[in-house]
Order: C-alpha cells, then sequence, then structure tokens
C-alpha cells in the first residue's frame, strides 16, 4: 500500500522510525529489556520499508534497513570479526508471500516449470545466534552475532553449554537419508579428517520450563538477599527476564562465564560460515553431517522435494508450537542444493535463498468505541483503544494500546470505527487494521493531547519527538508520588528516613499532597508515632533530618555546627530534585555556577521561552547547556501548577521565601570567579583541555564574547570574537600569556 502522506510527513516518519527502531534494538540486543513484543517491532519495521519503497530518495543513512541488528560496541566483551558475515533473514507472513519467493527464486534460477527445486525447514527458535568455530575438529571460538560483521567472544561462556562440543565427535555421521551411512570424519588412527576448519552456527536458547525456573530463581536469591542485610524485600524491584529469549541472551552475553555455568542454555545448529570443505551438495546433507559430530539440530528438521511439502510441513510444526518445549516464531525455509544456493547470493542484509515464515498473531474484528489517554509514571501520554469486548485467541479483549498520536494518524481511527485487534503472546493487543477508514463517517470525539487528563497541566512534546509528557509532574497523580521519591532520593535531598515505602504510605493518607508538605510533616508527629512500626525515636530522626536538610538549603548553620560546603545539601540538589526534564545534577550545577541564583535560572528560562534570544543565548553560551534544557526550563516555569509548586517550596524551605546564592568552593587563581572565552587556534593544546585549564583555577569559559566577559585568549586566525572583545575593552591575551597565568597559579 503507498502510504497517503505527503514527502515532508513521510521524511518526517523515517527520522522516528530510524530513532525508535534503533532504540529497540539496543534495548533488546544489548540490553535484553525490550518494551515492545515482535510483533510490534515487526510493524516498525514493515512501516519503514513501505515508506522507503514508496519515497526511495527519502532513504537515510541511518536507516534500520541498512543494518543488521545491533552493534557490539556498548558490550564488555571482547570483539570478533566473523570471517563470513552472519546474515538475517526476510520474512513472510503468509503462504502467499512463501509462494512469491519461490517463484522469484526459480526466476532467479531461470528453471524450466517441471524443473523441481527441494527446500528444507525448521522450526525457527528464538534465541541468540551463535558462531562455533571448530579447527581440526575443536572448538576455538564461540562468537555472537553482533552487527552480523563483528561479533561478541563468547568462547568461556559456551565451554558450559552441554550441547555444544569442545571436540567434536569421532562417531559415524548421520546422511540426510537415515538407512544410508556416510563416512565418519575420523581417519584409521582415529584423527580427526573432517573439514580443517569449519564454523557451526545456530542458537543458543532456554527451554520454556528452564526459563521459568529461573525466573523463580532470581525472585528466591533477591529475597534471601534483602533479608540477609535486612532490608524490605520489594518483588517489584526484582530484575527478571521478560522471555526465554532475552533469558538466554543475558545468559551467555556475561562477562563472568561462572554466571553463564549455572544457567541452563541449550544449543542447536542450523548451518554453517566460514568452511575449508564443506562435506556435502545439499543444505540437508551438511546438516546431517553436523549433528553426526554431536551437534544437535532441531527434531523437526526436514527435507521437502516441493514448496507445497513445505508449507504443509509449516502446518504441522504450527500445530505442534504450543505443546513443544522451547519457543519458537516461525518456520525457516532454505533451498536445499548448495549450487543453487551460491547462485542465488544475498541482497544487501539477507540470503535469496532461505526465508523465514512467521506464525501469525491471532486476530479478530471489533468495534472502537472511544479513545482515552492515560498517563504513564514518567508523565508519558497514551492513547488506549476502548473496544466493544472482543475474543482473541480465547481471550477477551477490552482495550488496545494506540501507542502515539502517529498511530492514530496512522491507522486513520475515529471512535465507531471497525477495527482488527491482534494477540501475539501475552502482550498487549494491538490494533493493526482500520475497516471503516475509506468510508464516509461522522465527526467524533478525539482525544486532546494538549492537556493532561489527569491533572490539567500542559502537555508538550520535545522536537522531533512523538511522545507527549504532561508537564505537571509536581501535581499531577499519576507522577507524583514517583517525583516525591525523586525529590528526597540519594541524588537529590537525600533524607534519611524517608524511602519509597514511606512516601507511599504518606501519600496514601493524603499526608503529601506536594513536596512542601515534606517540611509540614513536623506538624504532623503525633500522626506519624500512631502509624505502625513507628517509634518516638524513629520519628524524631526523620524530622530531624528533614530540618537539617532545610537549614542547609537555606544556607544557614545550625549552632555550632560549621557550615561545610563540600558536605551540605544545597541548591543544585533542589533543583535537580525538582525532577524537571533534562536537568540532571550536572546541569543543575552548571546553571547555577553560571546564574548563582535559582531565581534567575527561572527568570531567564521564563525570558527565552517568551522569545528573548539574548536570555536564550546566555544559556546556550554555557558549557554543556543546549537547547533541550533551555525548553524544558521554559516548559517547567510556563505552567502555573509548577509555579505554585515552587512557590510553595520556597516559602516552605527557605528562610525568607528566597533561594540563598549558590556558592561552590573556587580555586585562588588570578581568574577565579572571571570569565574566560578562548578563539582561535591554540597550538599546544586542544580547546578542550584549555577549557578544563579554566575551570580547574575557578574560571568559566564560555563560548561568546559578552560584557561579562574577563579575558579572551586568542590564538593565531581569531576573527569576529577578538574584534568584539577589543571593542568591548576586554584583555586579551595569547596562547602564551595564558600558560603564564596558568604557570603562575600553580
Ligand atoms: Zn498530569
Amino acid at each position: 500500500m503507498v502510504p497517503n502522506i505527503t514527502e515532508a510527513e513521510a521524511a518526517n516518519e523515517l527520522m522516528r522510525l530510524a530513532k525508535q527502531i534503533a532504540k529497540h534494538d539496543r534495548l533488546y540486543h544489548a540490553e535484553d529489556a525490550p518494551e515492545i513484543s515482535d510483533p510490534e517491532y515487526d510493524a516498525l519495521v514493515r512501516r519503514n520499508a513501505e515508506l522507503e519503497t514508496a519515497f526511495p530518495h527519502l532513504v537515510r543513512d541511518d536507516s534500520p534497513s541498512r543494518k543488521v541488528g545491533h552493534t557490539a560496541s556498548a558490550s564488555p566483551l571482547s570483539k570478533v570479526r566473523h570471517e563470513v558475515r552472519m546474515m538475517s533473514l526476510d520474512n513472510a507472513f503468509d503462504a502467499e508471500e512463501v509462494e512469491e519467493w519461490v517463484a522469484r527464486v526459480r526466476r532467479f534460477l531461470s528453471l524450466a516449470e517441471d524443473e523441481p527445486v527441494a527446500f528444507t525447514a525448521e522450526d525457527k527458535i528464538d534465541g541468540l545466534s551463535c558462531s562455533l568455530r571448530y579447527e581440526k575438529g575443536v572448538l576455538v571460538r564461540a562468537a555472537t552475532r553482533g552487527d552480523g560483521q563483528v561479533g561478541e567472544d563468547v568462547t568461556p561462556n559456551v565451554a558450559h553449554i552441554a550441547d555444544i562440543p569442545q571436540t567434536l565427535r569421532s562417531s559415524q555421521a548421520k546422511s540426510s537419508d537415515a538407512s544410508e551411512s556416510v563416512s565418519t570424519s575420523l581417519d584409521a588412527n582415529g584423527e580427526w579428517d573432517g573439514p580443517e576448519v569449519f564454523e557451526i552456527r545456530g542458537e543458543v536458547y532456554m527451554a520454556r520450563a528452564d526459563f521459568e525456573a529461573l525466573n523463580a530463581r532470581l525472585m528466591d536469591d533477591a529475597r534471601a538477599a534483602a533479608e540477609e542485610k535486612g532490608e524490605e524485600f520489594d518483588p517489584a524491584k526484582v530484575r527478571q527476564f521478560a522471555n526465554p529469549r532475552n533469558a538466554a541472551a543475558g545468559s551467555l552475553r556475561q562477562k563472568d562465564a561462572s554466571v553463564t555455568a549455572q544457567r541452563p542454555l541449550k544449543f542447536w545448529a542450523h548451518g554453517w560460515g566460514a568452511a575449508s570443505d564443506v562435506p556435502g551438495a545439499t543444505q540437508a546433507e551438511v546438516v546431517r553431517w553436523i549433528e553426526g559430530w554431536g551437534v544437535p539440530v532441531s527434531p523437526l528438521f526436514a527435507r521437502f522435494d516441493s514448496a507445497g511439502d513445505v508449507l504443509a510441513h509449516y502446518e504441522t510444526i504450527a500445530a505442534q508450537r504450543a505443546d513443544l518445549p522451547y519457543e519458537i516464531d516461525g518456520v525457516v525455509y532454505k533451498v536445499d542444493r548448495l549450487d543453487y544456493q551460491q547462485r542465488l547470493g544475498f541482497v544487501a542484509k539477507a540470503p535469496r535463498w532461505a526465508l523465514a515464515h512467521k506464525f501469525p498473531a491471532e486476530r479478530a474484528e471489533t468495534t472502537l468505541e472511544s479513545i482515552d489517554i492515560q498517563v504513564g509514571r514518567t508523565g508519558k501520554l497514551t492513547p488506549v483503544g476502548r473496544l466493544a469486548p472482543v475474543l482473541v485467541g480465547g481471550v477477551t479483549v477490552t482495550n488496545v494500546t494506540l501507542h502515539n498520536r502517529d498511530e492514530i494518524a496512522r491507522l486513520g481511527v475515529r471512535p465507531g470505527d471497525r477495527v482488527v485487534v491482534q494477540r501475539a503472546g501475552d502482550v498487549i493487543p494491538q490494533l493493526v487494521d482500520n475497516l471503516t477508514r475509506d468510508e464516509p463517517r461522522p465527526e467524533a470525539k478525539m482525544p486532546d493531547f494538549s492537556r493532561c487528563p489527569e491533572c490539567g497541566s500542559e502537555a508538550v512534546a520535545e522536537e522531533g519527538e512523538v511522545d507527549v509528557r504532561c508537564t505537571g509532574g509536581l501535581i499531577c497523580p499519576a507522577q507524583r508520588t514517583e517525583r516525591l521519591k525523586h525529590f528526597v532520593s540519594r541524588g537529590a535531598l537525600d533524607i534519611d528516613g524517608l524511602g519509597e515505602k514511606t512516601i507511599d504510605q504518606f501519600f496514601a493518607l493524603g499526608w503529601l499532597e506536594s513536596p512542601a508538605d515534606i517540611f509540614r510533616l513536623k506538624q504532623r508527629r503525633e500522626d506519624i508515632l500512631a502509624l505502625d512500626g513507628w517509634q518516638e525515636r524513629s520519628v524524631d530522626n526523620l524530622l530531624a533530618s528533614i530540618e537539617l536538610r532545610r537549614h542547609q538549603l537555606s544556607d544557614r548553620p545550625r549552632g555550632d555546627e560549621a557550615f561545610d560546603i563540600e558536605g551540605a545539601v544545597r541548591i543544585d540538589r533542589f533543583l535537580f530534585g525538582l525532577g524537571i526534564r533534562h536537568i540532571g545534577i550536572v546541569t543543575a550545577r552548571t546553571l547555577l555556577k553560571e546564574f548563582r541564583f535559582l531565581y534567575d535560572v527561572r527568570d531567564f528560562a521564563e525570558r527565552a521561552r517568551a522569545g528573548d534570544d539574548e536570555a536564550r543565548e546566555r544559556f546556550l553560551s554555557i558549557d554543556g547547556i543546549g537547547p533541550a534544557v533551555v525548553d524544558s526550563l521554559g516548559d517547567f516555569f510556563h505552567e502555573e501548577h509548577n509555579v505554585q509548586v515552587w512557590n510553595d517550596l520556597a516559602e516552605t524551605v527557605f528562610d525568607d521565601g528566597q533561594p540563598p546564592e549558590y556558592k561552590f568552593k573556587i580555586q585562588d587563581s588570578p581568574v577565579s570567579g572571571k570569565t574566560v572565552v578562548f578563539t582561535g587556534k591554540l597550538e599546544t593544546m586542544s580547546r578542550d583541555e584549555a577549557k578544563a585549564q579554566a575551570e580547574r583555577l575557578g574560571a568559566k569559559a564560555s563560548g561568546s564574547v559578552s560584557a561579562k566577559t574577563d579575558l579572551l585568549v586568542a590564538g593565531p586566525g581569531a576573527g569576529s570574537k577578538l574584534k568584539k572583545a577589543e571593542e568591548l575593552g576586554i584583555e586579551v591575551v595569547d596562547e602564551a600569556g595564558w600558560a603564564k597565568i596558568v604557570a603562575e597559579a600553580g
């Protein structure tokens, strides 16, 4: 289907798809923690392909269609370059697509109509692809697929997988026909005389029962560890694996192979890579040799003389699927004759001679009754379709996620539409088709993405992002407890005795409507004391640690306590604790070093949002501050609810309602506290090094010259900045002059 959208829309969507798919690739492959189901992922890839076909000139350099899997760079394991690339497979989703593939194969080989083509077929296991390199029958290296060209070295890890022999077996190999035996790979002396080099390729996987047992064990271990440390056990925090595939990947890709040793991994072979010699003329023959060497292959592997028989085998496997001890997601077909495979070769990242026939998800038709918006814990607005209840694969479905605005537009859905719903495995059902999109129908009420339905705050999307978020983080009921927890967390206010459980409990009691309420808890001393598990001492400790923070934030020592800038919780952590998007602790500190006063940060952010370019420039000239920070601050203070929370906090925490100046230790040097700008070419050091020197000396390195600049360090080729500095009468030195300042400061 050619998408009915403009070129600009397509370009935009392709950009987002590239980002999204890259993100999901990373989650799936590098972190073993997918957020979406495989069918959802496939839908993204297909949409990308559809748009690229319709707008071939818009194919991006970073298009997902140009990549295979993830890159191995983020891994702690060492890298291995595959001698023969590990390919991925093209997918088919129905019999028609399989028949088209068979026809393409026949056309490519120019076969006469009556000339037979045989295929192999085997179940496609959901595991982690692995290449095992045997030299003279001895395992010398095992590597994951990685991006297809470079994988990760998992040799020590596979040593613990019983299905992967360290030495290939000396017994007789079986041929594809069980009645006929072929010669062994050992000569008369019992020496290996199979191929010198042979890379066996297959999947490392985890059986369903082992997966469930592993997750149960992870839970038990976490509980035992918590008990030992005397901590409260929170099952929600135990990291379990989402599915057997991720369990297998997470277990194999361990820096510490002894962890792998405790995981029940299995392996089977389905092909080969580099080989000094291939023992056979067909796929089936070689696979039987591999089996004869002692490496398991799928028990459902078989060879067929026609495409019709292959499709019949698919149905047989599909019928057994639920009862198999492992998870599969389709059937893989390969052209049997190796000379045909050779001729067919590859397109892009997949061989022409192989195809993965995926199992369909279960589907049903129903009516979309309304579209609501749900707000997640991070403030993300997600549209949810409410359905007339319908049975899909034996389960009644009443809700589907619609992901975001783009998805609604893509499907063209409105309340009242007839839609197709799909369910695959245990994942949230998907809305995959709109049957009434081209019919005239009355206007319907569409969801409003401009406001949060929970709290009424403005909702905004960041540039280039499709997700819309509520900006009322501090008052939004959907986000409130999360924000409170962040506010008192270790990196922010770090309030002793105010853990997550306590926040939840106090919140449920209505004692923590907003962050300022934390500082009003002293009025509830008796109420807290009346709760289970609280004693005089623990309540007083809690209230004391809250008061301590109040004093520190106000920059006011208590009694004889010497004020310690390093140890105290200061307004940088207060700013960080507000949970404004993109304001991490480092950014908060950078902002305060520049502005000194919290109110100035707010004031300039509001001005920047209102279109004051000078205010915006003031932010952007700070090293490490980008447009996302400015926008995010502006959005935060533009939201009336946040301003209320801010004012309430300021009045409750700070002495006269005014946060104090941010003080930080600066080194005593001729340039401490000054603003330095570097321009032109530096000969003895990089620009980054020069900036770091300046910061070490207590100076602030800025990117642009203004009236606030104290010193310009100008190398050869300095242009407009030098001119401006001279106009403003700012002190200018060359690189040697700067070196002298640095030397004097010691
Ligand atoms: Zn909200």
